[in-house]
């Protein structure tokens, strides 16, 4: 073990509802895993953790349960969040000192119990110092803006369970909405959309993929075919069907009419002088949901504002975790201050 393994100790997190990513100062992004786990139902000891759980989703048994603890946006369990948290952060500890300190980013709508819960993770596992930043501040140092300028800014970061909107200007959330659709959701809206419209069944997985490959919110130049596999609700056996974009578009329009609705609430709130910056810098997307294609197109007709997907998406928040930790100092106004009990 070398001897740079003790020194570099500091931790950024991006405790996100879809994927959990860790930085260490000096060394980059070193974790990049979906938040789910695998535990023992009778002692809820973990047995499994990321990519590893992630495979044995849908294939559980009666003695075992796979979850993803923070699935909506807020802890749905607080003990398998908590091991959650301290398994992944000792995972890329190995060799560290105890003396560290973490910054985790955290969904801008986290109720005090669940900030405290995810501060008192990371100090069991071993870190002296917590300090926790809103996802949408963070994606927006992750991005390169200024968030310390007098101009505004607007960041969507549309994860798995939570869409965050917030209008950022002086290292501060200005105006800001948290909704409860995005990619989970739009998953879901697919397995709906097959289940009514073609009587079959598939699973969240296959509506992913379905997402990723045909989804869209604007019609494509051209148009897709795909294939799905499922099982036939009537018959009970497998089937093969082939379904065109277009029909996808659709089962997400409801969807992405929820988003956009909560991005005209989010302008509607904000100070004149903050939305008129909006017309020169734009709008920012983030998260993996930023990726879905002609999102930006239909944000922009909507909102008539430029829009522009970030470059990475998926890794904006833990960049920004990562500079934070890199540069504490200057960013320690942009820090979730703690409530003085
Ligand atoms: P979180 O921060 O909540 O963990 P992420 O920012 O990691 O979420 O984004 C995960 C979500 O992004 C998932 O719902 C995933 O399906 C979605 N996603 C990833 N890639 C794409 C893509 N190419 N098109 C549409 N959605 C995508
Ligand atoms: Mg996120």
């Amino acid at each position: 073990m070398s001897l740079l393994n003790f020194m570099s100790s500091d931790l950024a997190i991006d405790l996100g509802t879809a994927n959990t990513l860790i930085y260490v100062k000096g060394k980059g992004i070193v974790l990049n895993e979906p938040s789910i786990v695998a535990y023992d139902k009778n002692t809820k000891k973990i047995i499994a953790l990321g990519n590893k759980a992630k495979e044995m989703l849908g294939r559980e048994h009666k003695e075992i349960r796979v979850i993803r603890p923070m699935r909506d946006g807020v802890i749905a369990d607080f003990e398998i969040a908590e091991g959650m948290i301290r398994a992944f952060i000792k995972e890329v500890s190995y060799g560290f000192k105890s003396s560290k300190r973490v910054v985790v980013a955290i969904p801008s709508g986290a109720t005090e119990v669940e900030k405290r819960a995810v501060r008192d993770s990371a100090e069991h596992a071993g870190a002296k110092e917590v300090h926790l930043i809103a996802e949408p501040m963070s994606a927006a140092i992750g991005i390169g803006i200024d968030v310390e300028a007098a101009v505004g800014s607007m960041i969507i970061d549309i994860g798995g369970g939570t869409t965050e909107i917030a209008v950022i200007s002086l290292a501060g959330i200005v105006t800001e909405e948290s909704i409860r659709v995005a990619g989970d959701e739009m998953n879901n809206a697919i397995v709906d959309f097959f289940k009514k419209q073609h009587n079959i069944l598939i699973g969240e997985k296959t509506a992913e993929g379905i997402k990723m490959i045909g989804g869209s919110a604007m019609p494509m130049n051209e148009e897709l075919t795909i294939q799905v596999k499922g099982r036939d609700l009537g018959s009970g056996t497998p089937k093969e069907i082939e379904v065109s974009s277009v029909e996808i578009r659709e089962a997400l329009s409801p969807n992405i009419k929820k988003i956009v609705d909560a991005v005209k609430q989010t302008l509607e709130k904000t100070p004149p002088e903050l939305s008129s910056d909006l017309l020169g810098c734009g709008i920012m997307l983030t998260g993996g949901g930023a990726l879905l294609k002609g999102l930006d197109q239909k944000i922009m007709l909507e909102t008539g504002l430029p829009v522009h997907v970030a470059d990475d998406p998926l890794t904006a928040v833990v960049r920004g975790v990562g500079k934070v930790i890199d540069n504490i100092n200057q960013y320690s106004r942009v820090l979730i201050r703690n409530r003085q009990y």
